[in-house]
């Protein structure tokens, strides 16, 4: 592993299909179930959705709370 990375390039992610840098904006997605829209970044080619493990752990937090409070 090469570790030492600080992940600050996020926003370098591309497509890995059409080679375009992705954009962050809304995208509707699909989480146990439910249909919420959240910022995350995408494609604005193909519309493939980029959700690294850490996205998503801390935007499904958001979401479950967002359910919750409901
Ligand atoms: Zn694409």
């Amino acid at each position: 592993m090469n570790g030492g990375e600080k992940g600050q390039d996020q926003l370098k992610w591309q497509c890995e299909r059409c080679r375009c840098d992705l954009v962050t904006g809304p995208v509707t997605v699909t989480y146990m179930g439910n249909r919420f829209t959240t910022d995350l970044p995408h494609c604005p080619s193909c519309g493939m959705v980029l959700i690294s493990e850490e996205i998503a752990l801390g935007k499904m937090a958001q979401v479950e709370q967002m359910l919750e409070d409901k």
